[in-house]
């Protein structure tokens, strides 16, 4: 009467020992849990990962059907931030020892923007001295544009699938070349090809999606020989045609628990990843993202965009700290992990050790 137990165990998780686990609630959720905050002891120690977020731009040349800032949202003020600003988030993570910074953004694909991306990390990688490792996520682009960011000093890349089953991807976006969902499998492959360490991720809890479908995404993960992971709840946003479907949602407790599920078997089933506990899990509950780590993830990105532009990145309705400052993001987080009993690997880049066993 075991099942748990022997399924956690297996050396092999087949799909449909993923959709088992990813089922669970109640005490065997919990077993679930503990066995993914060991494998996570195991492959990192009691460490987690800072990476200073700054969200550059929300200008947009896409309208995902999901997303706060798609192109047609006009009630978004659009902003870039400034470059003095960029460079002022870039010292306090040197100051901090934080190691690593993500600069996140719209998709634009403009010479102007990407040329001016290439100039940002230059700047921050001889502001730092190369200390502070840079992690792009700023869309699909060119395998040309990915090569030039990768020479310019960015080393590891973030572009969630969103979700690996072609038909609900078609559903979350609009029908047009800007939204394929082949191409955006073979940016993440250009990626890989160029060396970068390569981030990807679901959203949890869109209408329409099956547990066989997240099963089916921890396996393309896999597949694609994925590094890093940030999987976070489908939190709505009012302003996007997504949101006539709410009805249709599971519960906010609903969606943050198969989120924390799927973490930790994320864990079990690919043990050397990082896994990112995303910011969406605390618009869904207080200590969600400490709950993240305490489940399997070893990476936290505090905030670092500017206070005054926060307001006009909401990717998602009741995004937390939007009136926080960067100081106070990055004490709160401090505090957050001590309260589950991991510390933060300081001066560090933290990559994920998935990159590295692989080329053995
Ligand atoms: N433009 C880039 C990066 C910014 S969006 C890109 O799309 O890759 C970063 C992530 O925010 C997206 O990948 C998506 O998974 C997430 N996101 C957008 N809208 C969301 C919503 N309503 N709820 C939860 N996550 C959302
Ligand atoms: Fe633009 Fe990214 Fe939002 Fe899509 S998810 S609309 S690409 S910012």
């Amino acid at each position: 009467m075991c099942g748990v137990e022997n399924i956690l165990k297996k050396e092999q998780l087949t799909k449909e020992d993923l959709v088992f686990l990813l089922s669970l609630k109640g005490e065997e959720q919990q077993k679930l849990f503990d066995y993914a905050r060991k494998i996570r002891e195991e492959q990192t120690g009691k460490y987690v990962y800072f990476r200073g977020l700054l969200e550059y731009s929300n200008l947009c040349s896409k309208d995902c059907l999901y997303c706060g800032i798609r192109k047609s949202n006009t009630a978004v003020i659009r902003y870039i931030v400034e470059d003095e600003e960029v460079m002022t988030a870039a010292r306090l993570i040197l100051s901090a020892g934080y190691g690593s910074m993500v600069l996140q953004s719209g998709e634009r694909s403009d010479r102007k923007f990407t040329e001016h991306i290439s100039y940002l990390l230059r700047s921050i990688k001889s502001l730092s001295d190369n200390k502070i490792g840079i992690t792009l996520s700023c869309g699909e682009q060119s395998e040309e544009v990915y090569k030039e960011w990768f020479v310019a000093g960015a080393h590891r890349y973030l572009l969630r699938i969103e979700s690996s089953n072609p038909t609900l991807y078609k559903q979350l976006h609009p029908q047009n070349q800007l939204h394929d969902y082949h191409q955006r499998v073979k940016c993440l492959q250009n990626l890989k090809q160029i060396g970068y360490q390569v981030g990807t991720g679901v959203m949890i809890g869109v209408p329409g999606q099956t547990l066989s479908d997240l099963a089916d995404d921890l396996l393309f993960f896999k597949e694609q020989d994925i590094d890093m992971i940030g999987m976070g709840p489908y939190s709505e946003h009012h302003q996007t045609p997504l949101y006539a479907r709410k009805d249709e949602l599971l519960s906010q407790n609903e969606r943050f628990y198969l989120t924390l599920n799927m973490i930790a078997v994320l864990r079990i089933f690919i043990k050397d990843v990082n896994i990112a506990a995303a910011t969406a899990m605390q618009a869904l509950h207080p200590q969600g993202r400490e709950l993240a780590v305490k489940v399997g993830a070893n990476v936290i990105m505090p905030n670092l965009t500017p206070t005054k532009y926060r307001e006009n990145y909401q990717l998602y309705d009741n995004k937390p700290c939007v009136s926080d400052t960067s100081e106070q993001c990055m004490g709160c987080l401090q505090r957050r992990l001590a309260s589950v009993g991991t510390v933060i690997g300081y001066n560090e880049w933290g990559d994920a050790q998935h990159f590295f066993n692989k080329k053995t």
